[in-house]
């Protein structure tokens, strides 16, 4: 079925030109085809857009051509799966009641195994069928994404350690760095590293069996399997038929109890089978809030890398990469402009590449600085003016007095703890529009009163205490220089 796919597409390819093609309709996978719908990913949203604005009606006039049926289509975004799933079952995790739970233990561990088989594919190992009387469970290679390998990955020193590991997990699965922990903002890496490992392991070492899953599919597999009653294969899928597990944002499951309890069982039983377990997340193990501790120390255990925003230099080279992979003509000057201007996430570096180099090629003409400006105008006034957040106040704040976000949302009133809070709500004050209900919100819920009273504490005590005036002004420093170089 997925003919129909690649032969409109390689139908128009001719009358679309080699360019437009590469850039605009080859990243677009077919996914699978229900019914009368076919089910596409997206990179990422801006190419999801532009796909729907100005090729999706000739691709379905071409498909309708070749044959005679009309189908709906539905486009997610390959990345960070926000659009994906969403409809589905992601909001509620199977209750207890939902399920006949015969002992803790074993719902926990033998919970569910239903409709995962269409998701998470296994290398192909088993080429005979396996060994069970279970029905023949196909073996397909796990979904990885075409172009998130090792060699297309800039390696820069805001990603270092975390690209390091990932090489070597990827050169000796189950032997160095496990589990692999790798963390940081959005766009910054972790997935593609995530499916580099995939890729390399597959190549390199076919017997392998890999899981690559979001956590969020994880989730909803779970949720299937419990709701038809039916764990073994979802169980067997994870826990036995699987040499590797990569786990894209885990956090996605924090406070889901029933989810995290099955994902620790998963942990277990393949650490303790020697396999490899990679997992990425937006933030460190112990600053998820609602994630079970046990399972937290247990993602400390292997090491844990972080991926920053990359550098100047690093953007460049990244930048550099893609015109190159892309076909695309530009200076280095320009791509230097346009390094300089989006600093904080590769997609949206990437993005601004092709929205230059896109509408340059329709209008043809040259691409300059000027009209790079021109284009990205909007863009990056947005990134500039993107407004201070109290979770990044948090975040700094919680790290100059080396103390656990968790601690500041939480209640304790130990001075070591108060004091960090009560700067952070006051700054949280001074530097962003958000109201005191708001803040106290944002503090683990509390009354605005208290918000109200840090405010005033700390503006007084900066008047009598000049280690914590010093403080503050070294956060403020650090705060309105938060985006990077
Ligand atoms: P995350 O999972 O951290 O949100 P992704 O892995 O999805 O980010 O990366 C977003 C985009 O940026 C992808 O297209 C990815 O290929 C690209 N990217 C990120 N870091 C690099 C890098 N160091 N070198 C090359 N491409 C990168
Ligand atoms: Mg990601």
């Amino acid at each position: 079925m997925s003919n129909i796919w690649s032969e409109a597409l390689e139908g128009l390819e001719p009358r679309l030109g080699a360019q437009t093609f590469d850039l605009w309709l080859r990243p677009i996978a077919l996914e699978k085809v229900e019914a009368d719908c076919l089910h596409l990913t997206a990179p990422n949203r801006f190419m999801k857009e532009w796909f729907e604005n100005h090729y999706l009606g000739v691709v379905l006039d071409e498909i309708r051509a070749r044959t005679e049926r009309s189908f709906e289509v539905e486009i997610a975004i390959a990345e960070g799966e926000t659009e994906q799933g969403a409809a589905a079952d992601t909001q509620a995790e199977p209750s207890t009641t939902s399920v006949e739970v015969v002992d803790a233990q074993q719902a926990a561990s033998a919970e569910p195994a239903a409709s995962l088989s269409a998701q998470v594919r296994p290398t192909a190992f088993l080429v005979e069928p396996p060994p069970t009387k279970k029905p023949v469970r196909s073996h397909e290679p796990p979904k990885l994404s075409s172009r998130y390998h090792f060699k297309s990955f800039i390696h820069g020193a805001s990603n270092d350690l975390a690209a390091s590991a990932a090489w070597a997990v990827a050169q000796a699965p189950g032997e160095r760095f496990n589990p692999l922990f790798i963390y940081g903002g959005v766009g910054l890496g972790k997935t593609h590293l995530l499916h580099a490992i995939g890729h390399h392991l597959q190549e390199h070492r076919p017997e392998l069996r890999i899981a690559l899953q979001s956590a969020e599919r994880f989730m909803n597999e779970f949720i299937t399997a419990v709701r038809s009653n039916s764990f073994d294969e979802f169980r067997r899928r994870y826990r036995e038929d699987c040499d590797v597990l990569l786990i894209d944002d885990i956090q996605f499951i924090s406070g889901r109890d029933r989810t995290m309890d099955e994902f620790f069982h998963v942990f277990n039983a393949l650490y303790e089978a020697g396999k490899q377990i990679v997992v990425t997340a937006d933030r460190v193990p112990g600053d998820m809030q609602g994630m079970e501790e046990r399972l937290t120390s247990r993602l400390n255990w292997g090491l844990v890398a972080d991926v920053k925003a990359p550098d100047l230099e690093t953007r460049v080279a990244i930048l550099q990469q893609k015109a190159e992979e892309d076909g695309v003509e530009i200076s280095d000057e320009v791509l230097l402009h346009v390094a300089g201007l989006i600093r904080s996430n590769v997609r949206e570096l990437e993005g601004a590449l092709v929205r230059v180099s896109t509408f340059a090629a329709l209008k043809g003409v040259p691409i300059t600085v000027d009209f790079a400006t021109s284009v990205l105008g909007n863009q990056t006034t947005a990134e500039q003016a993107a407004p201070l957040t109290i979770e990044t106040i948090q975040k700094v704040v919680a790290a100059h007095f080396a103390i656990r976000i968790a601690d500041l949302k939480g209640p304790r009133r130990h001075k070591g703890i108060a004091r960090p809070r009560m700067i952070a709500m006051y700054l949280a004050r001074e530097l962003t529009s958000s109201s005191f209900p708001e803040i106290g919100l944002r503090f683990g819920g509390k009354d605005h009163s208290t918000v109200i009273n840090a405010c005033k504490r700390i503006r007084a005590l900066q008047g009598l205490e000049p280690d914590l005036a010093a403080n503050v002004q070294s956060l403020r420093r650090q705060l309105s220089s938060e985006r990077p170089d």
